[in-house]
C-alpha cells in the first residue's frame, strides 16, 4: 500500500485513544466505564523562571499528568525535551496505565515533562530546574511515595532522580521521612536506587523479543526460524533503552545491522560492535563515519533497512503513514513510546509484519521501579535477609547428597559445584529474575488474547489492560 499522505496532523493521544478504542470492540463494558479509563484523570501545567547562569531569566514551562488513579501512587517518567507539550504528556501517561495493568504492577499511569532541550542548558540550571519543578509538584500534591512517583524517562538520568529526591526530602522532612525515599525511583543505587534498573527497560525488550521469536507457529508465518542466532536487527535511538536493548539482543546472539542516531546512521551487513560504535561516537561526536559501515546521512532512513527486527527506541511517530510501506522488517518491537502512529499500525499489520507494542515491551522499566518503590518502603535491600541462608541450604543438600550416597565429593568438583548450584542470589539476580518471569508472563498473556480475539498484539495488549483496569473499578462497586 504506497501512500505519500502524513499523518502528522493527528496528535499522540489521538493515536493512542484510536488504538483503545478499536480494542473496546472486542469487550462489552458499559459505555461510561470505558471513557472513565480512557480519558485523563488530572493534568498540572506550570510555569515558572529560571535564573541562567548569566543572569538572564526564562520562563519554564512544565506538565505532569495523572491519567488514572484507580491504583494509587500513579507512576511514570519525566521527560526533558523541546517539544514536549501537553498532549504528548497525557498520551504518555495513559500509555503507562495500560502498561502496568498489562504487567501487573499494582500503579495507576501518570508523565512528566519539561519543556527543555537538555543540551541548551549548564548542568547547574538543569539541577535549578529539577529542583523547581519537584517544589511545583509537591506544593500541589502532585509527588509523595503513596501519591505519584517519578521516575527517567527521555532525556533525564538517575542523577536527575537523585536531585527529585533531595528536593523532596528536604519539603518534607517534618512530615514522612521514613517513606521519603519512594518518592521518586531510577535512582542511583547509592541514593536508595534498586541495582538493575538503569538497563532494565532494554533488558525488558530483550525478554519481550527473545520469547516473540521463541514460538515456532507465529515465525514460521514470518517466514522466520526461531530463536535470535540468525536474527538481524536495526536499532534507532542509543539512549538508555536502546543501548541496552542493542546490547542484550547481540549478546542473546542477533546481529545488529543498522543502528540510527539523530545525527544520521549508520549499516553493515557484517554487523556492528555496539560498544566499538558507542565508543567511535563518543570519541568523534558522531555515530557516522564508523569504520568498515556505510554512512545514512537521512537518519530516519534506517528505519526502512532490511532486516528481520526493527528496534525504535527514540521518540513516538516515527513511524508514519508516509514510510510505514517501506518498512521491510517482519518483527516491529516497539521500545519507544508511540514510534508507530495508528495509520501506519493499520499498514504494517496488513503487511503481515509482526508489531510488539510498546504497553508490553518496554514495561521491564516501571516493573523494576516497582521493586525500587518495594525496596525503599521495605528499608531493606531484596536478598539481603536470604541470601546467605539459601547458600547454606544447597550446602546442606549436597552434604546430604554426599552421605545418602555415600561417595565422598572431590573438593575440587564440590567447590565447583557450591558456586553453580549453591549460590544465594544477590539483589541484581533477583531482580533481574522478577524482570525476566514478568516480561514472559505478560507476553503469554498477551499472545493467548491475540488468538483468542484473532487479532493483533497490539490490540490483545489494550484488551487486557482495558479488563484488568475495568475489573479494578468494579472491585471498587463503582461499575457494574
Ligand atoms: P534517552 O534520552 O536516554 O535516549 C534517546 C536517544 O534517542 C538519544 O540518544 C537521542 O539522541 C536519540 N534520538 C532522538 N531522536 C532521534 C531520531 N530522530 N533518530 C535517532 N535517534 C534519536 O531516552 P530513553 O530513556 O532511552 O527513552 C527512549 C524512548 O523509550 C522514549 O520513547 C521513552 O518514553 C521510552 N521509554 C523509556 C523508559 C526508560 O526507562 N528510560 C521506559 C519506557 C519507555
Amino acid at each position: 500500500m504506497a501512500t505519500n499522505a502524513t499523518d502528522h496532523h493527528v496528535s499522540f493521544s489521538e493515536q493512542v485513544n484510536r488504538m483503545f478504542d478499536k480494542a473496546a470492540t472486542f469487550l462489552d463494558h458499559p459505555a461510561g466505564l470505558i471513557a472513565q479509563i480512557k480519558n485523563c484523570n488530572s493534568v498540572y501545567r506550570m510555569e515558572f523562571p529560571l535564573k541562567r547562569d548569566d543572569g538572564s531569566i526564562d520562563v519554564i514551562t512544565a506538565y505532569r499528568a495523572e491519567h488514572s488513579h484507580h491504583k494509587q501512587p500513579t507512576k511514570g517518567g519525566i521527560r526533558y525535551a523541546g517539544n514536549v507539550n501537553e498532549d504528548e504528556v497525557v498520551a504518555l501517561a495513559s500509555l503507562m496505565t495500560y502498561k502496568c495493568a498489562i504487567v501487573d504492577v499494582p500503579f495507576g499511569g501518570a508523565k512528566g515533562g519539561i519543556k527543555i532541550n537538555r543540551g541548551d542548558y549548564s548542568e547547574t540550571e538543569i539541577e535549578r530546574i529539577t529542583r523547581r519543578y519537584t517544589f511545583e509538584l509537591q506544593k500541589k500534591n502532585f509527588i509523595g511515595p503513596g501519591i505519584d512517583v517519578p521516575a527517567p524517562d527521555y532525556g533525564t538520568r538517575p542523577s536527575d532522580m537523585a536531585v527529585i529526591l533531595d528536593t523532596y526530602t528536604s519539603l518534607t522532612l517534618t512530615e514522612n521521612p521514613i517513606d521519603a525515599l519512594a518518592c521518586v525511583t531510577g535512582k542511583p543505587v547509592g541514593q536508595g536506587g534498586v541495582r538493575g534498573r538503569n538497563e532494565a527497560t532494554g533488558r525488558g525488550v530483550y525478554y519481550g523479543i527473545r520469547e516473540a521469536v521463541s514460538f515456532s507457529d507465529d515465525m514460521e508465518r514470518l517466514g522466520l526460524s526461531t530463536g535470535l542466532d540468525d536474527k538481524t536487527v536495526v536499532v534507532q535511538g542509543l539512549g538508555n533503552v536502546g543501548y541496552h536493548a542493542a546490547k542484550y539482543l547481540q549478546e542473546g546472539g542477533a546481529t545488529l545491522v543498522g543502528l540510527a542516531e539523530y545525527e544520521g546512521a549508520i549499516h553493515s551487513e557484517n554487523g556492528l560492535d555496539l560498544d566499538a560504535v558507542v565508543a567511535h561516537r563518543k570519541e568523534t561526536g558522531s555515530i557516522l563515519n564508523f569504520p568498515g559501515a556505510t554512512n545514512i546521512e537521512f537518519s530516519a532512513q534506517a528505519l526502512e533497512l532490511e532486516c528481520d527486527i526493527l528496534v525504535p527506541a527514540a521518540l513516538e511517530s516515527q513511524i508514519r503513514k508516509d514510510n510505514a510501506s517501506q518498512i521491510k522488517a517482519k518483527i516491529v518491537g516497539e521500545a519507544a513510546n508511540g514510534p508507530v502512529t495508528a495509520d501506519a499500525d493499520a499498514i504494517l499489520n496488513e503487511k503481515g509484519v509482526l508489531i510488539i507494542p510498546d504497553i508490553f515491551l518496554n514495561a521491564g522499566g516501571v516493573t523494576v521501579s516497582y521493586f525500587e518503590w518495594l525496596r525503599n518502603l521495605s528499608h531493606v535491600r531484596h536478598g539481603r535477609m536470604n541470601r546467605r541462608f539459601e547458600e547454606n541450604s544447597a550446602r546442606r543438600i549436597l552434604e546430604a547428597i554426599e552421605t545418602l550416597s555415600g561417595t565422598q565429593f572431590n573438593q575440587e568438583t564440590l567447590g565447583h559445584v557450591i558456586t553453580k548450584v549453591a549460590l544465594g542470589a544477590s539483589e541484581e539476580d533477583l531482580v533481574n529474575s522478577g524482570l525476566e518471569d514478568t516480561m514472559v508472563a505478560a507476553y503469554h498473556e498477551v499472545r493467548e488474547l491475540t488468538k483468542k480475539h484473532n487479532t493483533d498484539q497490539r490490540t490483545a495488549a489494550f484488551i487486557s489492560a482495558l479488563d484488568k483496569v475495568a475489573s479494578s473499578y468494579s472491585q471498587m462497586g463503582i461499575f457494574p
